[in-house]
């Protein structure tokens, strides 16, 4: 079925709850209703939105706004049966609609014993962007566990798949956001591939020493699951409590001759012995993390009107009055990236998308 509407109010469709509203608006619950939509005739320009968790409406959207309610979670091939060459042993191959919100994946999977999404648990949003956005946290990706993307083309209107090879993942990063093709596909159904076998991952962040003293043959993917909630909810504020879309900015990946200037320039200021936090790619880059960065420059707590620099984790801007306008939250943005740049050299780009 597919709904339309005029003017719709997106306050409730925008974790940041920016109150804007969509010209044209369309909402579908069926993959076979993309067929019925002229999208040659629909007024532009044209965004299909998930849950709304990594965009930041700065404007009322004078185009079209699609929203699919593709609801389904399916096992489509299990190895246990034996059946399916292509499928190891111990995989389970689960097929979950578009508008399934991820984090009722991840449950659904921890409740059925499954692994591979626990550690992707409680990220906001739903499953056709997590394999746009190559969702990421406690050392897994969302490509990790992607076994083919299933879309529909808007430009041929067919129907199309890609393998996770063809999806180009990268650091929050995929082929469909590619500038020459970014909207054309419409995720309809993602296929990921789980696993019986007990796999924890524990290497990233405080993770295995929030299990000390456990024997790891006692871990399940529900024991993760909750273990990671609960940290999250440490650190991150909660979308229905307070507005945000998550981290604002991306970590900067810079060259050995950058990082150098910016180790001089803490330890003028700390002392010889002070460490940068970082980390050092296979290709020899360096990742800094954003949040030190502004933390370093003062933000970390700030308001300026309606928005904030969160006070737990510096890297996310938030709606802190409930009622910050899209300028106060860009405002708030530009002023971080000038200070960090005029501080260290270096230049922060955002990660949340600006609509
Ligand atoms: C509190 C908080 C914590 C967060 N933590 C994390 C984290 O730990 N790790 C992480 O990676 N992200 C995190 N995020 C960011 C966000 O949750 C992810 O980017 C998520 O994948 C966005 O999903 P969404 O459904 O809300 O997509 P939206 O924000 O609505 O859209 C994101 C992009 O996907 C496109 N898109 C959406 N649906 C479709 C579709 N069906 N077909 C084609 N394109 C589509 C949109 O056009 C847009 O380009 C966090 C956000 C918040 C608010």
């Amino acid at each position: 079925m597919i709904d339309k509407s005029y003017y719709r109010d997106l306050t409730k469709m925008n974790t940041f709850r920016m109150k804007v509203t969509a010209r044209n608006f369309i909402e579908y619950d069926s993959v076979a209703d993309l067929v019925e939509i002229d999208f040659e005739e629909l007024p532009r320009p044209v965004l299909h939105i998930g849950g709304g968790s990594n965009l930041l409406f700065t404007d009322d959207f004078k185009g079209t706004v699609l929203h699919s309610k593709v609801n389904f979670i399916e096992i489509i091939s299990d190895g246990a049966s034996g059946e399916n060459p292509g499928v190891l042993p111990d995989e389970v191959l689960v097929s979950v609609g578009a508008g399934v919100v991820f984090d009722d994946f991840c449950a659904w999977a921890a409740k059925e014993g499954l692994w591979g999404v626990e550690n992707l648990s409680g990220i906001p949003g739903e499953a056709g962007a997590s394999a746009v956005q190559n969702i990421g946290a406690y050392g897994v990706e969302a490509k990790d566990v992607i076994r083919t993307v299933y879309c529909y083309d808007t430009a041929e209107e067919e129907f199309v798949n890609f393998d996770v090879a063809e999806c180009r993942y990268g650091y929050r990063d995929s082929v469909f956001k590619q500038p020459d093709i970014k909207g054309r596909h419409i995720v309809t159904h993602v296929v990921f591939a789980l696993s019986r076998r007990p796999e924890p991952k524990l290497d990233y962040g405080h993770l295995r020493a929030a299990f000390a003293g456990q024997d790891e043959s006692s871990l399940t993917p529900l024991s993760i699951r909750k273990t990671i909630m609960g940290i999250r909810r440490e650190k991150l504020p909660e979308p229905s409590v307070m507005g945000s879309a998550g981290s604002f900015f991306k970590n900067p990946i810079i060259a050995a001759g950058e990082f150098e200037r910016i180790v001089a320039a803490a330890r003028a200021e700390h002392g010889d012995s002070y460490e940068v936090p970082h980390y050092v790619l296979p290709d020899g880059m360096i990742k800094v993390p954003a949040a030190w960065m502004i933390e370093q420059c003062g933000w970390k707590g700030r308001r300026s009107g309606g928005a904030a620099v969160y006070d737990k984790q510096p890297l996310v801007i938030v709606n802190y009055t409930g009622e910050a306008y899209p300028e106060e939250i860009v405002g708030l943005e530009k002023r971080i990236i000038a200070s960090v740049r005029e501080k260290f050299g270096t230049v922060l780009h955002p990660e949340v998308e600006h609509i």
